[in-house]
């Protein structure tokens, strides 16, 4: 039977704008087909064309080459075969890049998309790390596959990934032991706070020729590096079409990849019902301190007050003698979502807010779904915690998030929301002002090269290209505007 427009319309929305498969199963993973629906205002953000064909290009690479099949045998078998130069013979379709799982749950996520897009890009497939929790937290994103590195994948067993190891790109291109003569079976891809230039510039022209030709990539990453692909022309012409807005790259990807598992979805579903769904806004203050275990600190917490009061995300509070001749007939109901390890800021807020007769014209109300005290990844029920936090955050209608969080970058992109950014305290004083409006939803790459890829190596890297400049909430950083 033909479906009829509204129907089309429906199961296009479903399916964000086609950027989601129909193809699973919607039980198994009710999160998929769901939220965007009954949770969150339609992204005005729509998927190109373009994007939509490269992702369902891409799942039926991914069906081909994926575990289990005779491509990805033949491929781990050549694996150990060290022959000298994988140039002369055609590595076949099936190229792969590994994606390691390292730090915290919000840097894993980033570097997943990161990896994803570069995969987009150079025609490979993505196979992760299977060693910690992560199937605990996410579904499988492509279709009649899987996008878990098999348990007994050969070089897993070493665990021995760092600028020292033989195969690091960067230690071999500083070296010269790598050229279009001699292609090794695998390279290890270094993109974490601590690479080398030399590392960081796998993704320019000169250096992806030889790339290209390698087989398997294995890649540890803690940073969003998508900013950099930007600057490969020819990445750049792929990634203008795949995304003419640019600032969208990573909340298209997470809203493809990212579908919390059911036991998560549960989560998030209750506590938003319990708590947000009645409200007439939402507003989210993510609060991640850098120092000692990340607790409690005053200084932080003025600094939280200040920037929701200046930026009107909350009321200043009345005196008594204000709200009797102030009193509004209709109080509009704001819910304000705080999350962080420490219990404490959400506390002092419900306080401050506990008379709702002095926040004239509204009602609000404090909520926070857990105060862990300290980071435990890799512990089941904590990074569930994490990531349905990161997903109520990415409910609201407003965000506030701390500077150089990958938590929060998360979550206000996941959100296609443009966060209002807590600049980073030093020493014990709220700084001022003390927070900024970002004017891009994208993640910033919190270590950047430092210059471009040719000739411009006294060029600043913020000065490239146009789109990609330094971030508000870290001047060397950098993100796409
Ligand atoms: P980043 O360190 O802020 O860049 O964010 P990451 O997510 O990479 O690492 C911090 C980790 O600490 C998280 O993954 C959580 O395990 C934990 N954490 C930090 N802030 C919060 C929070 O607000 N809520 C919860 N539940 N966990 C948090």
């Amino acid at each position: 039977a033909s479906i009829n427009d509204d129907e089309y319309e429906t199961t296009r929305d479903k399916l964000i704008g086609g950027l989601l498969t129909a193809d699973f199963d919607e039980g198994s993973c009710l999160s998929r087909y769901h939220k965007t629906f009954w949770y969150r205002k339609p992204s005005p953000y729509k998927p190109s064309e373009y994007l939509v064909t490269k992702l369902r290009s891409y799942e039926s690479r991914h069906k081909r080459c994926g575990p289990g099949t005779k491509a990805y045998k033949k491929a781990t078998k050549n694996l150990s075969r060290d022959k000298k130069n994988y140039a002369s013979e055609s590595a076949g379709e099936c190229r792969y890049v590994v994606w390691i799982a390292d730090y915290g749950l919000g840097n894993r996520m980033l570097t997943l998309a990161s990896v994803f897009l570069y995969a987009l890009l150079t025609d490979r497939i993505i196979l992760i790390d299977n060693r910690k929790d992560l199937g605990d937290l996410l579904c499988e994103p492509f279709p009649g596959t899987s996008w878990l590195l098999p348990l007994d994948f050969p070089l897993m067993q070493y665990n021995r990934f760092n600028k020292d190891y033989s195969r690091c790109y960067g230690t071999m291109s500083e070296k010269h032991t790598i050229n279009s003569t001699s292609i090794p079976p695998h390279l290890y891809l270094h993109i974490l706070h601590d690479s080398r230039d030399s590392d960081k510039m796998f993704f320019c022209q000169k250096d992806q020729s030889l790339i290209d030709k390698v087989p398997w990539l294995i890649v540890r990453a803690n940073v969003y590096f998508v900013p950099s692909l930007w600057f490969n022309p020819t990445f750049q012409t792929e990634l203008t079409k795949m995304f003419p807005q640019k600032e969208t790259v990573f909340h298209h990807l997470a809203r493809y990849l990212f579908h919390p598992t059911n036991q998560v979805w549960g989560m998030v579903t209750r506590y938003y019902h319990a708590h947000l769904s009645k409200a007439e806004e939402r507003l989210g203050i993510q609060i991640r301190v850098f120092r000692d275990q990340g607790g409690y600190y005053q200084h932080v917490m003025d600094q939280v007050v200040s920037c929701t009061q200046r930026e009107k995300l909350l009321p200043i509070l009345s005196t008594q003698e204000e709200a009797k001749v102030n009193i509004s007939n209709t109080p509009k109901r704001k819910a304000v979502l705080v999350t962080s390890l420490s219990p404490e800021y959400s506390k002092k807020l419900k306080n401050m807010f506990s008379e709702p007769s002095r926040s004239i014209g509204e009602i609000i109300k404090v909520y926070q779904p857990s105060g862990e005290r300290y980071q435990q990844t890799d512990t089941k029920i904590h990074d569930q915690k994490a990531l349905a936090e990161m997903y109520l955050l990415s409910l609201t209608d407003n965000i506030v998030t701390s500077a150089r969080s990958t938590f929060g970058y998360v979550a206000y992109s996941l959100g296609g929301l443009k966060p209002w950014l807590l600049y980073q305290p030093n020493d014990v004083k709220a700084p001022d002002p003390p927070c900024v409006r970002s004017t891009s939803m994208e993640p910033c790459f919190l270590t950047p090269p430092s210059h471009g890829c040719e000739a411009d190596w006294g060029t600043d890297s913020g000065k490239v290209v146009p789109f990609v400049r330094h971030c508000e909430d870290d001047t060397y950083a950098l993100k796409v505007y």
